[in-house]
């Protein structure tokens, strides 16, 4: 047992970045050569968001195993090399989930059942699981939520407990607050030696504050709030505004520092650092010369979490085409009495059209409009699971002539279903019980687009989706021209299809945005970005 343990918790108020905190903090770490691991803690009682409105929590991170967890894995899958999975993930739900499984079976032998130790042993138990690993020198675990929520309470005392057990040289407190700036332009450091000591309350001295303000934190400041909250003047870290990309982040750490401080703390050796791969990203991003305009077709377009990962791997694609993106929201109830000229309006600017993931009827006439439009205006279309669904449905009504055509998701009683459930699914009702989750091994069919763009047939992507593009159907589609460029290896089901003479357009029925690396750009968000540049009407 030789592994260190990071905790990263939140004050003040919620939305501060503590996910791209932790994260930055991981790149920081594996860039000084340390094997760094992943978790986040989140107090909700849901088991996992799978059930959860994109509203209420955001995207969903699809692991490779087929856990759909936070979106926080994904700032981590951008951010850092750690495998992520399942194990990753942790809920108040899946705790007392099995602590109460547990105690069904008598395992307990009669004694009560508490949240000291029942409760904290299970959440320790679910970090070492991680942690505790040879290959592994650090974990970072992020708690969420805000430090005086009711909720998060088991978990701190957990990490308290960390302390207790094996001690300050391997456990270290991140605190991430917010430092106000109040009408007159002062900057109020209040609330943050508030956020700390309700943290000591509960036995937890952090080692190390991040403040998040607009502007870079002053040097007086940074000392005031060093003599009130007795976190040493250096580890106060201002972590300011950036205006370029979030990916500046880690620099504007590492120019304070903080790997070296962490370092120090942790006892482990100072090895040199090498953040070129990082400052090749922001100058990239900087540099941009010219500016595309994608439209993000989809329902939950009001919170911009809905669709975290696929506009990150939208800016991925940029950064590799060197070209800035303007994403718009274009909200597909707005688009559905369908009138062509309500199109032209919503459209017509648009270097490209993103059709994104989703449930449910809502929206989907506005979507299956869009894909429309951009088919026959040649305007470069990527649907993405929902999104390839869409472009099916279209394909089948627009050149088929299949008025009715639509997914049985939405219209149960269509003749043609050219999308629906398979045969097997058909009597499972439980949600989430039939749903195809996690990576799955596609192939790619050769002289395709897709083929061009991934330069190989075997490919591995993500899916979360129960409905399928109904064999049935499959060869009247590919009469009428659609090409279906990928399978699941066994041809039993469509992974991608392709418009024919067009100049891009393409839907993959799993999810690559989960995969896109600001240091590794999806090579299918490349194209399509390049694809818009190429449109770029200006
Ligand atoms: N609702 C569709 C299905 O379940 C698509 C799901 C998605 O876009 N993730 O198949």
């Amino acid at each position: 047992m030789s592994g260190k343990y990071i905790f990263v918790t939140g004050g003040v108020c919620s939305g501060l970045g503590k996910g791209v905190a932790a994260s930055s903090i991981g790149s920081l770490l594996e860039n000084r050569g340390l094997k760094v691991r992943m978790i986040k803690i989140d107090p909700y009682i849901n088991v996992d968001p799978g059930t959860m409105s994109p509203y209420q929590h955001g995207e969903v991170y699809v692991t490779d195993d087929g856990a759909e967890t936070d979106l926080d894995l994904g700032n981590y899958s951008r951010f850092t090399s750690a495998p992520l999975g399942r194990i990753n993930s942790v809920t108040t739900g899946q705790v007392y989930q099995e602590v109460i499984r547990r105690e069904r079976e008598g395992r307990f032998l009669g004694r009560t059942v508490q949240v000291i130790p029942h409760i904290t042993d299970e959440i320790k138990s679910r970090i070492f699981r991680v942690g505790d690993q040879p290959e592994v020198d650090v974990t970072i675990i992020e708690i969420g939520g805000t430090v005086g929520d009711i909720e998060s309470i088991p978990f701190l005392e957990t990490a308290r407990q960390f302390i207790h057990d094996l001690g300050r040289q391997r456990v270290l407190f991140v605190h991430l607050t917010l430092i106000p700036i109040v009408s007159d332009g002062e900057m109020k450091t209040k609330p943050t030696q508030h956020s700390v000591a309700s943290l000591r309350q509960i036995g937890i001295q952090p080692d190390i504050l991040l403040c998040r303000a607009s502007v870079p934190v002053p040097e007086e400041l940074r000392r005031k709030i060093s003599l009130f909250t007795n976190v040493e003047d250096e580890a106060v870290i201002s972590a300011y505004d950036v205006h370029s990309t979030v990916y500046e982040i880690p620099l504007i750490f590492a120019e304070q520092k903080l790997d070296e401080i962490i370092l120090a703390k942790l006892g482990f050796p100072a090895t040199s650092c090498d953040l070129s791969k990082w400052q090749r990203v922001v100058e990239a991003y900087n540099a941009a010369e010219r500016r595309v305009s994608i439209g993000l077709v989809g329902k939950y377009t009001e919170l911009l979490d809905s669709y975290k990962s696929i506009y990150e791997a939208l800016y991925h694609g940029g950064i590799d085409n060197h070209c800035q993106i303007e994403l718009v929201k274009v909200d597909s109830d707005q688009l559905s009495d369908g009138a062509e000229g309500g199109l032209e309006e919503i459209l017509s600017g648009l270097d490209g059209i993103l059709i994104p993931g989703g449930f449910g009827q809502r929206g989907i006439e506005g979507m299956i409009q869009a894909a429309g439009y951009a088919r026959r205006n040649r305007l470069p279309c990527f649907g993405i699971c929902l999104g390839m669904q869409v472009m099916v449905i279209e394909y089948a009504r627009g050149v088929l002539g299949w008025e009715d055509a639509s997914s049985s998701e939405f219209s149960p009683e269509s003749k043609h279903a050219v999308v629906s459930l398979l045969e097997d699914q058909i009597d499972v009702k439980a949600y989430g019980g039939t749903m195809r989750l996690g990576a799955s091994p596609s192939r790619v069919v050769p002289g395709t687009k897709l083929h061009e763009i991934y330069g190989r047939t075997e490919i591995s992507e993500r899916h979360r989706h129960r409905y399928e593009v109904a064999n049935v159907f499959r060869e009247d589609l590919v009469k009428a021209g659609l090409i279906f460029s990928a399978f699941t290896p066994d041809n039993s089901l469509v992974e991608a299809s392709e418009w024919p003479d067009h100049p891009w357009g393409i839907g993959v029925q799993y999810h690559p945005e989960f995969k896109s690396k600001p240091i590794a750009p999806h090579p299918l968000f490349s194209a399509f970005v390049a694809a818009c540049m190429g449109n770029e009407s200006s």
